[in-house]
């Protein structure tokens, strides 16, 4: 019998009403014939209000005691459906991180998997039972509850599906797929049926926050089929799987924006060896992550600009270290701006097609938006423009790359 992880997030368990309707969806799978583990989140907000509580004590609660507490969310789940699937006459049990076998690194807050021992999952699974685990949490070598960041549950579930060989990983959610773009800002958005590991990791990266971005590299690795699906409406949701050479590539597949983006600039800095190591290293050694980097060519006098983008949370930080830093180079000066957002387009038909550039371009420039910087890697390009241009930017693009239209 094919064996599927259905893991579903915090709203698809937001009540006891919910999830009596996961208990049916597990059933009805169950029925189709296949073996099932269920991943479950916590119920909607609860992990936020543990944080909450964790805070209202102490602002840095130590990361040991907050993961013990932090897990408890899932606990609640994982116990309340195994008992739903009890009164509909099937076996279930239900088991936390550490009773599933999930073994992590110590990092607590943000562990990793480093192995999972499936005896009992395994056990459960002859027996033709129903194992309900709890998502966002392992145990490390030393036998401490450790969590896998925020969005974990993702993670668990594909790790499941991957240690367990899974015919799919199913992640249930309150959105019916991926979309090519937020359906908020573009109306016309449609969703996916399918997307390649790689295009949904930059969609995942840039912002579509379907999928936590580890859960996506764990499936590229492993090569794990996921399907994102609707807890409440029946659909076929969207595929994440590896490109393959019979299906039919849009050159574009998706459109993703960012908002909280900040640009800083080092400018008329004297061209020398080491200058850009100078920068981003006076940056990191704040913690923080640099996001896109340009750098141009020296100009008549000889010198260069350095600009990059950073969270805007990050930006007061950077602002100040960068005037330092502009002081010790002997540097023109400093700007930065706050008010940016990133627009990038993503798709795996662009490696071999070109034009996609000057597409991207036109649609921005007859739109009278801007471009202040640019980027590219093999299956994106990204701009920052004007915080004001997001939406507009965003409905452009997406329609001059024909996104709303039906698929050939
Ligand atoms: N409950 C955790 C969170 O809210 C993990 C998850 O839902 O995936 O981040
Ligand atoms: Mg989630």
């Amino acid at each position: 019998m094919a064996l599927i992880v259905q893991k579903y997030g915090g709203t698809s368990v937001g009540s006891l009403e919910r999830i009596q309707h996961v208990a049916d969806k597990v059933i009805q799978a169950k029925q189709q014939g296949h073996d099932i583990i269920v991943v479950l989140s916590a119920m909607t907000g609860e992990t936020d209000r543990l944080i909450q509580l964790a805070r209202a004590i102490h602002d840095q609660p130590n990361p040991r005691e907050y993961d013990v507490l932090v897990s408890t969310g899932e606990q609640v789940t994982i116990a309340l459906l195994s008992i739903a699937l009890h009164a509909r006459g099937y076996h279930a049990r239900s088991y936390t991180g550490w009773q599933a076998g999930i073994e992590t690194c110590s990092t607590h807050k943000r562990a990793r998997i480093t192995k999972i021992n499936g005896q009992a999952i395994q056990d459960d699974i002859a027996n033709g039972h129903i194992p309900v685990v709890a998502g966002f949490q392992g145990i490390d070598s030393s036998g401490n509850i450790t969590t896998l960041g925020r969005g974990g549950s993702d993670t668990t579930a594909v790790a499941l599906a991957a240690a367990f060989k899974a015919k799919e990983c199913q992640i249930f959610t309150d959105v019916d797929g991926v979309y090519t773009t937020d359906p908020r800002i573009v109306p016309e958005a449609r969703r996916l049926p399918i997307v390649t590991f790689e295009e949904m990791l930059e969609l995942a990266s840039l912002g579509a926050k379907v999928l936590q971005i580890r859960a996506v590299e764990f499936a590229g690795k492993y090569n794990v089929p996921v399907r994102v699906l609707s807890t409440f409406n029946e659909g076929p949701g969207t595929l994440i799987t590896f490109e393959d050479s019979s299906m039919e590539q849009a050159l574009v597949s998706g459109i993703a924006f960012d908002r909280n983006q900040a640009k800083l600039t080092v400018c008329g800095i004297p061209d020398a060896p080491g200058v850009a190591k100078y920068i981003l290293g006076a940056v990191s050694e704040k913690n923080i992550d640099v996001d896109m980097i340009v750098q141009n060519v020296p100009g008549v006098d000889q010198t260069i600009d350095f600009s990059f983008t950073v969270h805007r949370d990050d930006y007061p930080i950077a602002l100040e270290v960068l005037k330092e830093v502009s002081t010790q180079l002997n540097a023109k000066g400093v700007v930065g701006d706050d008010k940016i957002a990133k627009l990038s387009i993503v798709g795996v038909g662009m490696r071999s097609h070109a034009g996609v550039a000057t597409t991207m371009f036109k649609a921005l420039g007859e739109e009278g938006i801007n471009i202040q910087l640019i980027s590219t890697s093999e299956i994106k390009i990204s701009v920052v423009v004007n915080e004001k241009h997001l939406e507009s930017g965003t409905r452009c693009l997406h329609s001059a790359f024909g996104l709303h239209l039906e698929h050939p």
